[in-house]
């Protein structure tokens, strides 16, 4: 089936008649997933990337698909891969939990000092790019790719950047009512960060997950509490739910919640023995993860390092 929108920055899936799921293509400005989803009478969006470059393809398709702007922008967490484009959304409702607002807060004052004073960022792109030149291992080089395509966009979009907030907090549940379908926004509490939310939408038994779900990759585990985030992925395979939508990665059944439930404890285990045995962080960052997760630790040996340090740090308090 033809995707019913192109764009460079995203593949748009129809999930259902009026629910579209923005997959985020690699090296481009999106950077994170996000979501669309006509109600009958008013356009939900679901996160709104990394950048405003792609926010605007976002837009564009909410306007062609849905025939509005639309009301309500959710955002799932405070990371800000998933919010950074938000200033393309000014005017709609956009909606976060309180705590992830006030995590936003000093990012977004950081994003303004930025652009008074980009020669940081510009500092780092230019160290970025004469590591690619001096690296031979093609993983590494890949990463790398990624890091340097991920540098320009976020400088690309610095001039004209205006960090934008929630302009509407919440707490708990709220139940959109549309004419066609409705949509429940449920906040699932600590997990992949202290504050997250997820996007139900029983009738079509579709779920925008946001970070919850790292599909086909490891999580980023830097802020995450590792026991409650296995317990949402545990209880969400039980939901009527068919397809869930990701932060990253391809579009996933509940057989990805599963693997992703593996792989945080596969991590956890590693490192929590690792402490007990009275290991280094050295020694673990030298260790193997077992299959299939050799693959995802090899594929980003930089995630992995984040992951086992935040973990290390977490078992060593
Ligand atoms: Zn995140």
């Amino acid at each position: 089936m033809n995707a019913p929108f192109q764009s460079e920055h995203f593949t748009l899936h129809v999930l259902a008649e009026g629910v579209y799921a923005a997959i985020a293509s690699e090296m481009e400005a999106g950077s994170s997933n996000a979501g669309l989803i006509d109600l009958g009478d008013q356009t939900l969006v679901f996160d709104a990337f990394e950048n405003p470059q792609a926010a605007e393809d976002l837009l564009t398709a909410c306007l062609q698909l849905t025939g509005r702007k639309p009301a309500v922008v959710i955002i799932s967490h405070f990371h800000p891969d998933h919010w950074a484009g938000l200033q393309v959304f000014a005017g709609s409702a956009i909606l976060a939990t309180h705590a992830t607002r006030q995590e936003m807060i000093p990012i977004a004052e950081e994003m303004r000092e930025e652009k008074q004073e980009p020669s940081e960022l510009e500092n780092d792109l230019r160290e970025t790019e004469a590591n690619l030149a001096a690296e031979t291992d093609s993983v590494k080089r890949h990463q790398l790719q990624v890091s340097i395509a991920r540098q320009r966009h976020t400088l690309e979009a610095l001039p004209t950047l205006e960090p934008t907030l929630p302009n509407q907090t919440f707490d708990g549940k709220i139940v959109f009512h549309g004419t066609r379908r409705s949509a429940e926004l449920v906040v699932t509490g600590k997990g992949h960060t202290g504050s997250d939310c997820i996007l139900n939408l029983p009738q079509d038994r579709v779920t925008f997950i946001g970070d919850i779900g790292f599909f086909q990759s490891q999580p980023f585990m830097a802020n995450c509490s590792p026991s409650e985030w296995i317990a949402i992925l545990e209880d969400m395979a039980t939901w009527d739910m068919e397809i869930f939508v990701p932060g990253h990665g391809p579009l996933g059944s509940k057989a990805d919640l599963t693997l992703e439930v593996r792989f945080i404890q596969t991590l956890e285990d590693l490192v929590r023995q690792a402490v007990q045995d009275g290991c280094s962080v050295a020694e673990v960052l030298g260790k193997t993860l077992p299959p299939p997760f050799d693959a995802w630790q090899a594929d980003r040996p930089h995630r992995f390092e984040t992951n086992v340090r935040s973990s290390f740090k977490r078992h060593s308090d």
